[in-house]
């Protein structure tokens, strides 16, 4: 019997193909050969890292399928999450993956490979995968947590027994008592409302209810409770196999992850060793979160009076100077010695990575949450949107091991309201004094956790080699 192959499909965000490349990278590593199926102008953010597994002996592939942006109504060109600029494209750009399963349909037919990891958000990759014997892992891109915990909130719906958005209602059931408020919920989450997304949600259920099983970045020993509640509470069954981004020991790989970095790497690093460790904060809030200008200039006028060193990375070009509206005037030039702007793109795993950073200031995705505990800095929580409010809950309340800067409300579009003084006060707390070092101490053992998870008798890499097991003996 020749080499197990198995298809990567994820979705066209970078929050969804930076981990599923780790996964690919990962199973290669393991003797498996690991194709990644994406868009044609998604391939570059692949294609370094593929042909560097290639040259160290390992099997890696790519293959396209063509994106329909132009017949779903969007721009042509516009293939990745990244590109969406206004609500209206988002369900233009999940019409545009629907209609990729004629196209995955036709390569699983002419490849077949021996399992399909497929994004949560092709539900229809279960279906299409079964025509031909195939078995469909799904991959969602969250934690255990967040997993159990909006699968709670969807079933019992104790949102609806309170009578304001700010009245904190129990999520019940859980191994722990977590409190939420209706404006930390998703639209549809939040009212019931029989939006598209919410009927997205249900299909993905069932696709996920009827797939092989489900794969998580994610180690047992991060949230226990949580791994052995969604198997054996939620019945799914599940593999995990993170933190994924471990995967990249070499300054290169740390710093080519999704886009390529608007700052040369060996400058940022330059600057960073010649801090103090644990003196640097770094704030950056993912690949999708926007924030207005009036929020940006606040956090500028917040880290400015915290008097913390920083790496601030803003999601906004560099040059368009007309458009800096969101910066107090002198702001760079004050701030000089303290620290510096990326506007763009981060190498943020290099960065994290280096000792002189002592705080992160975090959107709560979920590749961030992991990639700052997996070096122990302590965090400040800034949830924004997707399951990040849950992710918040867990850095906070279950893990200790940050602290949330305030923001309540759940917003795709519009983010502003936390004020300067919050922002300066967070930030200190997070980099000095005794309860920074108490949290630091605490993320230095989850570092530790993570480091021997995936290593040789860890318990993600058991559940890596559990699951190659499976898969082999699945074959026909
Ligand atoms: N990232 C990066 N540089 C940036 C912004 C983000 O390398 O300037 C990476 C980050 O390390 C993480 C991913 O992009 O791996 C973002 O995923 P996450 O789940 O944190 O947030 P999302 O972008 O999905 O909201």
């Amino acid at each position: 019997m020749g080499q197990l192959h198995v298809f990567f499909f994820p979705m066209m965000a970078h929050g969804h193909m930076i981990p599923t490349l780790d996964m690919a990278k990962l199973f290669a590593s393991r003797g498996v050969k690991s194709t990644i199926i994406t868009t044609p102008l998604n391939v570059h953010y692949f294609t370094k890292s593929v042909e560097k597994t290639n040259q160290l002996g390992f099997q890696m592939g790519i293959m396209t399928i063509k994106f329909p942006a132009v017949a779903a109504g969007l721009p042509e060109g516009c293939e990745n999450s990244d590109q969406i600029t206004s609500e209206d494209m988002i369900p233009k750009f999940f019409k545009a993956t629907f209609m990729l399963q004629d196209p995955l349909e036709r390569i699983l037919d002419e490849i077949r490979p021996d399992c399909l990891v497929a994004d949560s958000f092709f539900p229809w990759a279960t279906h299409v995968a079964a025509k031909f014997g195939i078995p469909r892992l799904v991959f969602h891109g969250t934690g255990f947590f967040s997993l159990c915990a909006t699968e709670n909130t969807r079933l019992y719906k104790p949102q609806r027994e309170v009578s304001s958005d700010d009245e904190p209602f129990l999520v019940p059931h859980l191994p722990h008592q977590i409190w939420l408020t209706k404006m930390q919920l998703s639209p549809e989450d939040r009212d019931g409302s029989e939006t598209d997304f919410a009927r997205l949600r249900v299909i993905m259920k069932e696709s996920e209810l009827s797939s092989y099983g489900v794969i998580v970045n994610s180690f047992y020993e991060l949230e226990p409770e949580y791994a052995d509640y969604y198997r054996n509470v939620l019945k799914r069954k599940a593999w995990h196999i993170g933190p994924v981004s471990l995967c990249n020991r070499e300054v290169e790989d740390k710093a080519q992850r999704g886009k390529e970095a608007t700052i040369d790497e060996h400058e940022c690093l330059k600057w960073l060793d010649s801090k103090e460790p644990n003196s640097v904060v770094y704030i950056c809030f993912g690949s999708v979160a926007k924030f207005d200008d009036s929020q940006l200039f606040e956090i500028a006028m917040g880290l400015e009076s915290s008097g913390q060193q920083f790496i601030w990375v803003v999601r906004r070009d560099k040059g368009d100077v007309q458009n800096e509206g969101w910066l107090p005037e002198g702001f760079e030039e004050r701030t000089k010695d303290m620290g510096f702007i990326i506007r763009g793109w981060a190498p943020q795993v290099l960065i994290l990575d280096h000792e002189a950073v002592g705080g992160f200031v975090t959107h709560c995705g979920w590749n961030s949450i992991l990639e700052g505990l997996s070096v122990g800095v302590p965090m400040v929580t800034w949830p924004v949107f997707a399951e990040q409010f849950y992710n918040e809950k867990l850095v906070t309340e279950i893990l200790r091991i940050g602290i949330s800067v305030g923001n309540l409300k759940w917003s795709m579009t519009v983010n502003s309201g936390v004020k300067r003084e919050a922002i300066g006060k967070a930030v200190r707390k997070v980099t000095v004094g005794e309860e920074a070092e108490e949290m630091r101490s605490k993320a230095r053992e989850f570092k530790e956790m993570a480091k021997k998870a995936i290593e040789e008798g860890g318990s993600s890499h058991g559940d890596l080699n559990d699951l190659i097991q499976q898969l082999t003996s699945y074959r026909p």
